[in-house]
């Protein structure tokens, strides 16, 4: 199948990631650690832009910028330089930002996704390093507000902005794409997720015949899918009662879920880029070599390698690769027990359930896991109680055998069913009847009430032969 993509529909992402997990901001000391924080009080001289104040390349940040490109297949560039992007905004006060221009670190990448028709490749065009200006804060919405405060503690923290060609086909392609971008990243550990604001998008739309639409500043994946989906109709429609889509600078209004014009899109003229004097070039691809040395094994690999080590299904490896803690944490599973076991109760029933609380898998230990599939295994509580299990741990706390023993759920002996099997036939004489005369359906009744009987601790497959059993003579 071949994605024919009937609208022309092209959109490119910018994605602006936040090392947050840096221990300084990207030229000078200030603490990262500002989440938290009172505004204003993670700054100094430097990242306040007063006049005067020298920047200090941050080493740590440049080497994840080199980490990132090469999780992203990019080239490393020989020698690296900053620019001055000169303008001015109240979130920005010295006047520029100090970002890359004609030497970006990193460039010529891909990251691979599933696409709309199967394994699509999205181009890097390239990274490269910047800093983050402070946070406006609009009292109200952007539109109507009254007034805006700023907050500089962002201001001067250590940015990639990670730019694709327009090589996304739908606004699923784009969302994605991100959550691979994030799964990445998350697997590099050069930054927090979590924590706001440490993943910005910029998304680039256009449809056939129209120009493109920059929808700045989006906060989620799913807001991104969003405003994508919302642009490309809105442009479609414009287009379709004889207008014309110009480009431009739009806004995200996350509540409404619709994109507004903020300006004109400026071209890079404006901006009168130039060398920043204040810090030196970076003869960057000496670097490279100890930096590749320390690479991980990243989404991709690990999930072929999954495959072939533990001959477990495609499906699994990428939900267990899909967040490199549930990976970790399956490989623990692994070691212990029947990996393909494991890659059922891990993947599908113990992610499904974390995934329906919102938690990570942090919240379950590999331990309690393992002995939980270690009771079905040993034949001692079904399945469905196992679940119930798992269910029971992650809402309220306890052990396995807590869980167990409490809820009594320990599989009955055989007798037992017998037991609740000849009970059920004396009692459910119309049933029975219904049955012998060629009712089947009566049958799952009978089997119903065996299963009650036992307080659903009996083997369903096991009632059902007996049943039939007894009910031969
Ligand atoms: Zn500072």
């Amino acid at each position: 199948m071949v994605y024919e993509n009937p609208d022309g529909v092209m959109v490119g992402l910018e994605v602006h990631v936040q090392l947050n997990n840096l221990n300084t901001k990207m030229f000078c000391g200030c603490s990262t650690q500002y989440h938290d924080a009172e505004p204003n009080t993670h700054v100094c001289p430097v990242c306040m832009g007063l006049p005067g104040a020298l920047p200090v390349i941050n080493k740590r940040a440049v080497e994840s910028a080199i980490k990132i490109g090469m999780a992203l297949n990019c080239e490393v560039v020989e020698q690296t330089q900053f620019h001055r992007k000169n303008y001015y905004y109240p979130d920005l006060p010295k006047g520029f930002q100090t970002t890359q221009y004609d030497f970006p670190i990193v460039g010529n990448g891909k990251v691979v996704i599933e696409g709309e028709d199967g394994e699509h490749v999205v181009r890097i065009t390239r990274a490269h390093m910047e800093e983050d200006p402070g946070k406006l804060i609009h009292m109200g919405s952007i539109e109507k507000s009254k007034g805006t405060l700023i907050d500089y503690n962002r201001s001067g923290m250590a940015l990639i902005e990670i730019v694709s060609e327009p090589d996304m086909r739908s606004p699923k392609e784009a969302r994605r794409y991100l959550d691979k971008l994030r799964n990445i990243l998350d697997y590099l550990d050069v930054f927090n997720g979590d924590l706001e604001g440490s993943m910005r998008v910029d998304a680039n739309v256009s449809v056939m015949g129209g120009q493109r639409a920059e929808v700045k500043n989006i906060s989620s994946h799913k807001g991104a899918e969003r405003a994508i989906l919302y642009e490309i109709m809105r442009q479609k429609n414009l287009l379709r009662r004889g207008g014309e889509v110009v480009m431009e600078t739009r806004h995200f209004d996350e509540a409404r879920g619709v994109t507004i014009s903020m300006r004109t899109k400026e071209g890079e003229h404006d901006y009168r880029y130039f060398p920043e004097p204040d810090l030196v070039p970076m003869r960057v691809s000496d670097w490279a070599p100890a930096i590749r040395e320390e690479l991980p094994e990243l989404p991709d690999a690990k999930r072929a390698r999954l495959i072939s080590e533990y001959d477990i299904t495609e499906m699994h490896a990428k939900a267990l690769t899909s967040d490199i803690r549930v990976a970790d944490f399956y490989e623990v599973v692994a070691a212990a027990i029947d990996p393909r076991v494991a890659g059922t109760w891990v993947a599908d029933v113990l992610k499904g359930e974390l995934n329906y609380r919102d938690l990570s898998v942090d919240s379950f230990t590999t331990d309690d896991i393992i002995e939980i599939i270690k009771l079905v295994g040993e034949d001692k509580v079904t399945e469905q109680s196992a679940v119930d299990v798992i269910r029971t741990i992650l809402d309220n706390g306890g052990t396995p055998m807590e869980v167990v023993t409490e809820k009594g759920l320990l599989k009955v002996k055989g007798d037992v069913v017998t037991e609740a099997v000849s009970e059920t036939i004396a009692e459910n004489e119309a049933a029975v009847q219904d049955y012998l005369g060629g009712a089947e359906k009566s049958l799952n009744f009978l089997v119903g009430q065996v299963m009650k009987k036992t307080k659903g601790r009996a083997d369903a497959r096991q009632a059902r032969e007996l049943l039939v059993e007894a009910l031969k003579d």
